[in-house]
């Protein structure tokens, strides 16, 4: 079966026209699964040959709201997707002055297990396709009747470990003929999957690039982040900086602040050592508490001076706002709360 929604326009062409029916049903197709719509049947202006012809040999992707919770503090909405087999993925649209902005998943759990976070704590189960990573956009958009202006790569999973999907993912979202939300206004968010980096640098991608650092030096981040012992920070920053000078974007770093693991002076000034002469971004967020993890957040007197040291030092730095803390916003928890019910994981 042909995951259809997964296929560029100029790929639906050939499909179509390679299995004897005219170019330009491809667009009408197109632009149906542009709408959301589910069922080829629903495809109106299609000759009943083709509606059987597509029914027969593809499958149009799905993400089914299996949950909904709505923060009373701001207007974020966290959504459990169902797929087709019956994973649940965790999708996230927060709203800003500017537009809304959604969080998406890119992976069924994920292999990194990062001590800290709650997907990693839940193992791996798949990849997703590039035309289920759209279907969260577009499932919450005609939920909320919104336009969504902003994508984050920053929900379940790592999206460099489910590397040609997510940028055939990439692709089609910012392409005229699809949602067109532009390469500008997406960030990708990685653990700093160092390979990965150099080939994304060579796709001519205009999105940020987030990396996802947590600490200042190697023993302190293989603690937290096992992947550091594969790509230790030297070959990580060596990568950005590359990223940097092929693709003119200013990197930006994720930096979760642990109460007295990362938040001491010292990691402020060999923070700002690493990152030393690299056109960056830090984006300092308390830590969410996970269950199952000891962690806390960095007090609020341990966020100002970190912040300071690294000002002082030339470096851009701002404390993220955390948006829907009563819902579970941060990604991985809401699955986890659903299957733990459900006694699952
Ligand atoms: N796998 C990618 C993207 C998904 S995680 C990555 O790791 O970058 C999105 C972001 O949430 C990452 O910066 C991740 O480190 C952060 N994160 C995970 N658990 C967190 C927690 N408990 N508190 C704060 N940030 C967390
Ligand atoms: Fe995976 Fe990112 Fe969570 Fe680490 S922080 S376990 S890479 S989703």
């Amino acid at each position: 079966m042909t995951d259809i929604k997964s296929l560029y326009l100029s790929e639906l062409q050939n499909f179509i026209t390679e299995n004897g029916f005219p170019k330009f049903r491809a667009k009408q197709i197109h632009d149906w699964l542009n709408k959301g719509v589910t069922y080829f049947d629903e495809m109106h202006n299609l000759p009943k040959n083709l509606i059987e012809f597509l029914s027969a040999s593809c499958y149009i992707s799905v993400a089914n709201i299996e949950k909904k919770l709505t923060s009373r503090y701001d207007k974020t909405v966290k959504y459990l997707f169902r797929l087709y087999d019956g994973e649940f993925v965790e999708t996230v649209v927060m709203s800003y002055h500017h537009g809304y902005s959604i969080c998406v998943s890119t992976q069924v759990g994920c292999k990194m297990g990062c001590t800290f976070c709650a997907t990693g704590k839940s193992g791996f189960s798949r990849s997703l396709s590039a035309s289920e990573i759209l279907a969260q956009i577009e499932s919450a958009q005609r939920d909320l009747g919104v336009r969504i202006s902003n994508i984050v790569l920053m929900g379940m999973g790592e999206p460099l470990d489910n590397y040609d999907n997510v940028v055939r993912f990439l692709r089609l979202v910012s392409s005229e003929q699809g949602l067109n939300i532009g390469m500008r206004h997406i960030t990708l968010s990685t653990c700093g999957l160092v390979p990965k980096i150099y080939d994304l640098a060579n796709e001519e991608l205009a999105i940020t690039l987030s990396v996802s650092l947590h600490a200042p030096d190697d023993e302190t981040r293989s603690k937290t982040m096992p992947v550091n012992n594969t790509y230790p920070l030297k070959d990580l920053i060596k990568a950005c900086r590359d990223y940097f000078d092929k693709t003119g974007r200013r990197i930006s770093f994720e930096y979760a602040m642990i109460d007295g693991v990362n938040d001491s002076d010292e990691c402020a000034k060999k923070l700002a050592a690493l990152l030393n002469g690299l056109n960056c971004h830090i984006n300092l967020i308390p830590v969410n508490s996970v269950k199952g993890s000891s962690f806390k957040k960095s007090k609020l007197e341990r966020q100002r001076a970190f912040i300071n040291i690294l000002e002082k030092k030339g470096i851009a730095a701002t404390v993220r706002r955390t948006l829907g803390s009563d819902i579970n916003a941060s990604c991985g928890q809401l699955k986890r709360n659903h299957t733990d019910k459900e006694g699952g994981i």
